[in-house]
């Protein structure tokens, strides 16, 4: 058998896990640091362009915190901050429909837990 590296894309370990994408059922080689990461329920998710996974640095910001502010014109600035120090919170102009938009574009992710 010869030596794979580990799938996770800023990673150059010598795979000798396997870890298996529940969605897609696409299963990825990867090292012990990372086959642990992934049980201790760090979030990850393949890469298309690669192959590979993506994990830690390699993914986007996460929300940490938000505040949504009325403005005088017909809309809301909705400003946000991520878990990440080096990221500058930012403001976003959200109109009526553009608000609308993204408030749709979570109900099919995220739909309520059945009673
Ligand atoms: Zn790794």
């Amino acid at each position: 058998m010869s030596m794979t590296t580990c799938a996770v894309l800023s990673c150059s370990e010598i795979a000798s896990e396997e870890i298996e994408n529940e969605k897609s059922g696409s299963e990825f080689l990867v090292c012990p640091d990372h086959k642990a990461a992934v049980e201790n329920g760090h979030p990850w998710w393949p890469d298309r362009d690669t192959n590979g996974i993506r994990m830690g640095r390699d993914l986007p910001p996460g929300l940490a915190k938000w505040t949504v502010l009325e403005t005088e014109a017909p809309g809301l600035i909705l400003t946000i901050e991520t878990d990440r120090p080096d990221v500058e919170p930012f403001q976003i102009y959200l109109s009526k429909d553009s608000y609308e938009h993204l408030a749709g574009a979570f109900r099919p992710v995220f739909k309520p837990a059945a009673q």
